[in-house]
């Protein structure tokens, strides 16, 4: 075999056995070279597409991306590439499907379209096409694992309510809106009350089943879209409540308390008589006309649950100014 036929015959088998389709179109976007692998994965021999006319073929790609890519090979000498992301799969190409199994999974597609110049004959252009689908699945978990991520960074895991971090995050934000718009903003903290006794009384176990379903209460009192129901420590819970006055505040905190009780989680007994959990709630607002720095706020609401508790617990205050030297011993944050 002369050398040169030799040289053909080898170039022709090794676009058969490239792991890439490739089609090259001629001046007049005829298809003259169709590779094996776009038969595998188009399901249609060489012999019923070369010399048809390209968008004939394939008539949903005209006057999409790959039409101007192609015009702009031939014309203008100019190469392209049509990322995944963008183009999503143009070419109705398959992953062979495994024997045995129902339906073709679509192949995800990168495109890039080439001018082929040759001496003595008008340009030509390759289009080249590659299975990016595994690099695509992986994507798309890595995005989807990441959300996942990132919903368990800022909840908590026991109640599944929004985690301290989560609070931090949110209160600053409220707080900025509350500054620029000139709205109030409340701030609720809401303390189980005898929560050691219940843990005590009933185990540990019963302690988390007991936390959780309170969490499933305040969410359900909280259900205003900007709301935002956390825990803030082991039986603490914050709310923060933007656009909502102390009086609102107050009323939706008695709301809370009452929804509580109206649980009837048994809580051991008080002098003989049978107890129920309960809250304390604190409330602290922020008005439009004096602003306050977050310290305070939640130091004033932290206050006013302190006042609550001291006043006999599953109560509802909104005193939130008194000075901290004038208070008893009463341990705020429990260790467990
Ligand atoms: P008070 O009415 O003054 O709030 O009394 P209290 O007993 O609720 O307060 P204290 O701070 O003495 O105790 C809080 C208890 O909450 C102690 C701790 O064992 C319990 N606790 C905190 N976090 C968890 C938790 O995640 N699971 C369980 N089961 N218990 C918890
Ligand atoms: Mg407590
Ligand atoms: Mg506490």
């Amino acid at each position: 075999m002369p050398d040169s036929l030799h040289r053909l015959a080898l170039l022709e088998s090794i676009i058969g056995a490239v792991n890439l389709g490739a089609i090259v179109l001629d001046e007049h976007r005829s298809i003259v070279l169709w590779n094996r692998w776009l038969e595998r994965h188009s399901g249609w021999p060489a012999a019923s597409v070369l010399g048809r006319d390209f968008f004939d073929v394939f008539p949903e790609l005209q006057h999409k991306r790959i039409e101007s890519a192609i015009t702009q090979a031939l014309r203008d000498n100019f190469p392209s590439l049509l990322s995944q992301s963008l183009h999503k799969a143009p070419f109705p190409l398959h992953i062979p499907a495994a024997p045995g199994a129902d339906g073709q999974e679509r192949l995800q597609q990168a495109v890039a379209v080439t001018p082929i110049n040759l001496p003595g004959t008008a340009r030509h252009c390759l289009i080249q096409i590659t299975d990016v689908t595994v690099a695509v699945g992986r994507e798309k978990l890595l995005r989807e694992q990441t959300m996942v991520l990132r919903s368990q960074t800022f909840s908590d895991g026991l109640t599944g309510v929004a985690n301290r971090r989560h609070f931090d995050v949110a209160i600053d934000k409220e707080m900025r809106r509350a500054r620029r718009s000139g709205s109030a903003l409340s701030l609720l903290m809401i303390d189980i009350d005898h929560f050691k006794a219940y843990n005590d009384e009933y185990g540990h176990q019963q302690g988390d089943a007991c936390l959780k379903q309170v969490a499933a209460e305040l969410a359900t009192m909280l259900n205003r879209s900007g709301d935002v129901l956390a825990r803030y420590g082991g039986e603490e819970f914050a709310a923060i409540l933007p656009e909502t006055t102390a009086d609102k505040a107050l009323g939706l905190a008695d709301a809370i308390r009452n929804s509580v009780r109206a649980l009837a989680i048994r809580n051991g007994d008080e002098h003989g008589a049978p107890r129920y959990i309960t809250v304390s709630i604190g409330v602290a607002t922020q008005h439009g006309a004096a602003p306050l720095e977050i310290p305070a706020l939640i130091g004033a609401a932290d206050r006013a649950l302190y006042q609550a508790k001291a006043a006999g617990r599953n109560r509802v205050s909104d005193n939130g100014a008194v000075p901290l030297a004038a208070r008893p011993a009463f341990p705020r944050h429990a260790t467990i």
